[in-house]
């Protein structure tokens, strides 16, 4: 195999410059060999030895062996060609690679964990910032704060946290990205308790896109601070994020399983349960396709997962309701562990499967929302399509409107339609089922989409609404610190 390696001569780079744009326009129809060579010649001129030369991780392009590889995202469905991957080690690869693809007028994009449904991580023909390797971790149990960088994932920080019994609101996927989760809100099990992930971050390095670091806390650029609290990769590439810690508390967890016909039931259940809870409650309720083996195998299964934090004794009193409901066909939940629960949806989400998503917040699960969700509960495209609503309010709803860039604080729902295959000639029909299902529960929803939910063809509008309360003073956020739009691959606020 080629291994990339610093040192990459004009001649290769060329090559792969040219390939990239060449392939890119020979689907055109009635494109030409003489117009792809002027294209070739038409493309920012590929110094990007100069590039490699300058890093101290690696430079992939496109005709290294490791290329291919390096451009896969988590849904397999995004098949984006790079210029170049920039593989950083850390803060002073990333201030460099901003600069000079400024410089040269080469558009970039940024990759942390590479979860994005929409595969923003990626932009045919731009140089890739890519996080991967900054993946550290450090915590300070004292001041009870870590400090993760940009590339992290959620396992990672919860490995390094626990061992000191602490945590902080991470994703549910302990493979998901810390960078993108939380510059977009970042939903977690403990977040009616402790706030969004994004609420949780106390200070953030921050290279913006004239090349310099800067720190953003409530002291220092205080506005770029409020904006990458829920205003997604629109401000720079964050290098590094400081977290508030909490005490590691028991865990009483897991989830539960009906039969399709108990659905309606259920979703009016959930409704009713989760208006009482607690905020050391987190519950979610959906419709999974029925695991193998189980009772429920090829059904249209509903589901209930749960996460108290907090006393045993509590945890058990309040997680009762739902094993007394039903009784559930299949009941996994009892006292289990802080990392049991965070990886709980892993096997679920394997990468490289065909993804398609909508959602929508609400701010109560109305009679005909649930009826909404119950009418197409039988059509969910195998293998792992599923639909899921998140409870939110408690701390996330205490937050004020304006006080981060996150918009949603009055939903108490958000309401996803999860739509996940195999085979690409699927693709149509699977996403106009997504794209249906997702249009009738909008009328349910109040403030929009969640944004890190989002597919890469959501309407313009859609991500306006999403930033809802925010929007004015995120797009002055924008046009003061990213005033020519650089960082555009992202649900982007145009400055
Ligand atoms: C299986 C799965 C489970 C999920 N579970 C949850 C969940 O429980 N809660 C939740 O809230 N969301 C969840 N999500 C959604 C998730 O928040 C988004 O997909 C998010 O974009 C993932 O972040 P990432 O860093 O992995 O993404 P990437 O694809 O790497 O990046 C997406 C975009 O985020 C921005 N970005 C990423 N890192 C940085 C950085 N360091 N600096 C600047 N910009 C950056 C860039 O704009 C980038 O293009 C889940 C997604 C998947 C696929």
């Amino acid at each position: 195999m080629k291994k990339p390696s610093g040192k990459i001569s004009r001649r290769d780079l060329m090559m792969g410059s040219t390939a990239v744009g060449g392939l890119a326009l020979l689907g055109t129809p009635g494109f030409s060999f003489a117009q792809a060579a002027a294209a070739a010649s038409a493309a920012p001129s590929s110094n990007l030895d100069d590039l490699a030369g300058l890093l101290r991780g690696d430079l992939i392009l496109p005709h290294h062996d490791g290329y291919d590889e390096a451009r896969k995202v988590w849904n397999g469905m995004i098949d984006k060609h790079p210029a170049a991957i920039a593989r950083c080690s850390g803060a002073a690869d990333v201030m460099d690679v901003v600069k000079y693809a400024r410089e040269k007028g080469i558009p970039v994009s940024v990759r942390g964990g590479g979860h994005n449904v929409a595969g923003k991580a990626l932009k045919d023909g731009a140089i890739t910032i890519d996080l991967g390797g900054m993946h550290g971790v450090r915590v300070d149990a004292a001041k009870k704060r870590a400090r993760v960088q940009g590339g992290a994932k959620w396992a990672a920080v919860d490995r390094e946290t626990l061992a000191f019994d602490l945590v902080t609101t991470g994703g549910t996927v302990s493979a998901t990205g810390v960078g993108g989760l939380t510059l977009g809100g970042g939903l977690g099990w403990i977040m009616r308790k402790h706030g969004l992930s994004c609420d949780n971050v106390m200070s953030a390095d921050v290279v913006t896109a004239d090349g310099r670091l800067l720190v953003a806390n409530k002291n220092e650029n205080s506005d770029l601070y409020w904006a990458i609290r829920g205003g997604g990769g629109n401000f720079g590439v964050v290098t590094s994020f400081e977290f508030k810690l909490h005490d590691l508390e028991p865990i009483t967890g897991g989830m539960a399983m009906y039969p399709q016909s108990m659905l309606k039931d259920m979703f009016h259940f959930y409704r009713d349960y989760t208006s009482k809870a607690p905020d050391s409650v987190s519950a979610g309720a959906g419709v999974i396709v029925g695991p193998p083996g189980t009772a429920l195998e090829g059904q249209s299964a509903g589901v209930i997962i749960v996460c108290h934090k907090g006393p045993a004794g509590d945890g058990e009193r309040l997680v009762k309701p739902i094993k007394d409901f039903g009784p559930p066909a299949l009941d996994f939940i009892g006292p289990t562990t802080y990392k049991a629960q965070q990886s709980l949806f892993d096997a679920g989400s394997p990468p490289g499967l065909r993804n398609y998503w909508r959602s929508n917040m609400m701010t109560e699960l109305s009679d005909a929302a649930i009826d909404a969700l119950v009418a197409r509960a039988g059509e969910l495209p195998p293998p792992a399509s599923m639909i899921f609503v998140e409870h939110m309010g408690g701390a996330v709803g205490r937050v004020g409107a304006h006080d981060t860039a996150f918009s949603n604080r009055h939903a108490q729902y958000n309401t996803s339609v999860f739509g996940t295959w195999v085979n690409a000639d699927e693709d149509e029909r699977n996403i106009a089922w997504v794209r249906t299902f997702g249009d009738e529960l909008r009328k349910f929803a109040t403030g929009g989409a969640y944004v890190n939910y989002m597919a890469a063809d959501e309407a313009a509008g859609n991500i306006k609404a999403a930033y809802d309360a925010n929007f004015k003073r995120l797009t002055e956020v924008k046009r003061k610190y990213d005033p020519t739009n650089f960082f555009s691959g992202n649900q982007n606020i145009t400055p």
